[in-house]
């Protein structure tokens, strides 16, 4: 009998969200990411809850229909890593006629099922704080309701998940080697050592990886050559604005440009992606890009961003497949085998629809195994117990219990751990309980935390991805940990 009925290559958006569907319908899982989950493109595109009303202009409405569909349940299974925002687009006399934004985001507002989010409205910003860092011919904007997700700890939450229900995660191990019969027989270096793996079916979740893995590791048929790998790029600034907004820019191009409140004293620009070649573990974000987005923010703020301002860029491969002009959201192939065992191929896609993409390619199985039914639609994730519109009651109540958290500690931590915030406090009556401090923020108790339960092994781990104190962290701060956490593994 194979050790596992799925293995996952990759611990990507896709091969998390893969791996806790499979996990949670009763399939045995392992997910083998070789380096840390998150690491690539999952860290790199819009952090959007969203139908894109660009697609709108396309006349792609079921699509923008069902990602509204995926936002609602967002919101309400994940509340405290999906927030809803007010996007505010500023009218701009050389772009799409106001008459036009405005029929869009109405129609926008009826794809919606019924909801709690506000409708969109026009907005005079002379009058409205929206109006406060834009140039001052901007009289109008119009505002419009979506949601913005921290998408590292997306990922980091559905294994997590995952886990809970089975599934084993190995980071840090690499796929080698793919040997397709009865059943898959795969070779990984698991830290050093060379490990056997047997499973009923594989998932190729490799992302930017996928057609080398594809090829050289599993040695499979080439995958379709409509697939391109693409570049995304985001950039951070020091804050650009006071309001919790997300800023919806149009450029000259006809391309909305998203700028939106990241960690309290930054602000996310993005995103522009364009076709890519190379190694896609050795990206970086080109300097033209840069000034595109620089070019873009001058046409609409009134002080001026430079190049030099940026803090850090993101930037991430994948591949994707364009139909007519329109980028396909993500990539679903399945090869059943005949009496071979069955392969899964998913990468890509918004990270809005990635549970529907899950959903779908675990019951591409469905004829191979018995398994529970669809569930993943109603079930919040891991510390996503309570209602998506008391993120701020659910504030109170840590500052409550842990008198000794600033608001700011407070709304940082339910924003990462929502309700299993006891499980990295514990009963801590002061922040000596909490042993060694790295910084103003980052404690020992959390560490260790994040290292027991989430797989964090190394500093860039813990500072880039399950949290992002790597924006404001020290140095010698950052060296502490390291040898602290060093001292753990
Ligand atoms: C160009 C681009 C455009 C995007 N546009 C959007 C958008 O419009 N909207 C939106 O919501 N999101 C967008 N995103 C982000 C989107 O969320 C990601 O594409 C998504 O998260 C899916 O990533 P993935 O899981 O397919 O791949 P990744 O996150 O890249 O994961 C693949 C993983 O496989 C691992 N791996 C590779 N080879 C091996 C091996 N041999 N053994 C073990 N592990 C291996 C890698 O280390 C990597 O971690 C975009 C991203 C990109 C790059």
């Amino acid at each position: 009998m194979a050790d596992y009925d799925l293995a996952i290559i990759g611990g990507g958006l896709n091969g998390a969200s893969l791996a806790r569907d499979a996990a949670g319908r009763g399939l045995r899982v392992i997910l083998i990411e070789q380096g840390d989950l998150a690491s690539a493109a999952s860290a790199a595109g819009p952090p959007l809850i969203h139908g894109d009303p660009a697609l709108l202009e396309r006349r792609r409405w079921w699509r923008v229909r069902t990602q509204l569909a995926e936002r609602e349940r967002w919101i309400v299974n994940a509340p405290h890593l999906v927030r809803p925002m007010r996007f505010a687009v500023p009218l701009h006399p050389k772009e799409r006629p106001p008459s036009l934004l405005r029929a869009g985001l109405m129609f926008y507002d009826r794809l919606a099922s019924p909801t709690a989010l506000p409708l969109s409205q026009t907005v005079d910003v002379t009058h409205h704080p929206i109006g406060n860092p834009l140039q001052r011919p901007f009289g109008i904007a119009f505002e419009y309701s979506d949601a913005v997700v921290d998408a590292t700890r997306l990922v980091v939450a559905n294994a997590v998940d995952a886990a809970e229900r089975g599934a084993v995660i190995m980071t840090g191990a690499r796929c080698v080697r793919a040997d397709r019969g009865d059943a898959w027989r795969l070779a990984v270096i698991d830290r050093g050592h060379r490990r056997l793996i047997s499973a009923r079916a594989l998932a190729n979740t490799t992302g930017a990886w996928a057609q080398t893995v594809n090829e050289t590791i599993l040695r499979q048929p080439p995958l379709p050559r409509q697939l391109r790998p693409l570049q995304a790029s985001q950039m951070l600034l020091p804050r650009l604005f006071d309001t919790d907004n997300v800023y919806v820019f149009q450029h000259r191009d006809g391309r909305l440009i998203f700028a939106s409140p990241y960690e309290r004293d930054f602000s996310l620009v993005g995103s522009v992606t364009h076709a890519f070649t190379g190694d896609p573990a050795i990206v970086a974000m080109p300097a033209r890009d840069i000034t595109y987005f620089c070019e873009a923010l001058a046409r609409y703020l009134r002080a001026p961003v430079h190049p030099t301002d940026v803090v850090r860029t993101l930037s991430g491969v994948n591949l994707a497949q364009n139909v007519k002009g329109v980028p396909r959201d993500g990539v679903l192939l399945f090869d059943p085998g005949r009496r071979r065992a069955p392969l899964i191929t998913m990468l890509g896609g918004e990270i809005t629809t990635a549970r529907r993409r899950a959903e779908r390619a675990v019951s591409l199985l469905t004829p191979f195994y018995p398994m529970s039914p669809r569930w993943t639609a109603t079930a919040r994730l891991p510390g996503g117990d309570f209602a998506w519109d008391r993120f701020d009651t659910e504030v109170d109540i840590a500052r409550e219990r842990w008198r000794f958290l600033s608001e700011r500690e407070a709304q940082r931590l339910v924003g990462a751990y929502g309700s299993r915030l006891a499980q990295v406090l514990g009963e801590a009556k002061n922040r000596d309980e909490l042993g060694q401090a790295f910084g103003p923020e980052l404690t020992e108790a959390e560490v260790r935390y994040l290292m027991t339960k989430e797989w964090a092994r190394f500093p860039e781990d813990i500072l880039w991805r399950r949290t992002k104190l790597g924006l404001t962290m020290q140095p010698s701060d950052r060296d502490a940990l390291a040898v602290f956490m060093g001292g753990v593994a």
